[in-house]
């Protein structure tokens, strides 16, 4: 794990907590994010509030003043959280989050904290088919929903029925794929809302068949990707889906601008695939960000084409 510095917060911390309405739940001040996400850097959250049902998320939000920013998190695989940290409220969900279940008509529900690698387990344990392209994304409900992630030939917008949500007001949402004109890792999600649930199709399957297809997916990904690295996945959106004009993978356009390997401080490029970086070890958010930038301006100058970053950056960075 990776220590980082960070400006963490000043002398408006017990304001901002007093300011907050009464939970059920967690609300903790100056709570280091690093451990916490996939590329092990980034400063604290000013306050992390992990809410006890959807209920306490509901009351929460009604009575949390506008004025305070809201940040929520999911399972922080695509995620960069610069080093000063994230003023305001985190939100992560837990525990009453994560449950799956079978409902009728072949129904999927899962909360927006289930893990997308433990729906396609639960959907298998139940021989329905559909979402075995989900265990190739190790993100939660949440996070899927907000990118549409996808892999391996699905994305969520082709099982999604529709999300459950808490707006920033503290109402409840149900918001279906047109309501969030999901497209290629893209999602409009109304803002400030949290997903509280999705509820997926599936159909009749053969479980052999579909932990068959889960174990080849795996596979796929343990040859193609540096998944046992600190990353966040692929760093830039592929242009070959976001713009009819380019045939291009970013990884091709990375490759093609002699970034593979590149590295700033201690971040890299990947040789293994070089649209994901890693933290070698003692990178800070700070190494990771100017490594992509330096990539997108070499791809830029290279190719002339403006790589759309995927993962998101979010927080502030280290004032001196
Ligand atoms: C090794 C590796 C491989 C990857 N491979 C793929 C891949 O094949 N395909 C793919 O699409 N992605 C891939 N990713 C990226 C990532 O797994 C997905 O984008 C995933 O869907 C992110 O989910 P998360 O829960 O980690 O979200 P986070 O990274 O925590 O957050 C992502 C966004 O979702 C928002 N968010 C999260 N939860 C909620 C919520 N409950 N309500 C409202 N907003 C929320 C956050 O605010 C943020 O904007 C990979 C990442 C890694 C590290």
């Amino acid at each position: 794990m990776t220590t980082q510095p960070h400006n963490a917060k000043p002398s408006n911390n017990m304001a901002l907590i007093d300011r907050l309405p009464e939970t059920r739940g967690k609300l903790r001040e100056n709570v280091p994010l690093a451990p916490l996400t996939w590329f092990r850097v980034g400063g604290p959250a000013e306050v992390l509030f992990r809410p006890a049902d959807t209920q306490d998320l509901a009351d929460f939000l009604k009575n949390c003043p506008a004025d305070i920013p809201l940040t929520v998190i999911g399972a922080t695989s695509n995620l960069l959280v610069r080093d000063g940290g994230i003023p305001g409220v985190v939100i992560r969900l837990g525990g009453e989050f994560a449950k799956t279940e079978l409902r009728d008509d072949g129904i999927i529900y899962a909360g927006a904290a289930a893990l997308d690698v433990s729906v396609a387990k639960f959907a298998a344990a139940n021989s329905r088919a559909g979402l075995a392209f989900l265990s190739g994304i190790p993100g939660a409900v949440g996070g899927g929903l907000t990118m549409n992630a996808g892999a391996y030939g699905g994305e969520f917008k082709d099982v999604l029925l529709y999300a459950d949500a808490v707006g920033r007001d503290g109402t409840s949402l149900k918001l279906s794929p047109e309501d969030l004109e999901m497209r290629y890792r893209h999602s409009t999600v109304p803002e400030g809302a949290v997903f509280t649930g999705a509820a997926f199709k599936t159909t009749e399957g053969n479980k052999a068949e579909i932990l068959a297809a889960m174990e080849e997916i795996k596979n796929k990904r343990e040859e193609s990707q540096p998944i046992r690295e600190k990353t966040g996945g692929s760093t830039f959106a592929n242009p070959f889906r976001d713009n009819p004009d380019c045939d291009k993978h970013a990884w091709q356009l990375v490759d093609a601008a002699g970034c593979r390997g590149l590295k700033v401080g201690g971040a890299q490029i990947s040789e293994k695939h070089c649209n994901f970086m890693i933290n070698t070890g003692n990178a800070t958010a700070s190494d990771i960000e100017t490594l992509g930038e330096t990539v997108r301006a070499r791809v830029l100058e290279q190719s002339g084409i403006t790589l759309r970053w995927e993962i998101r950056r979010i927080g502030v960075p280290l004032t001196e």
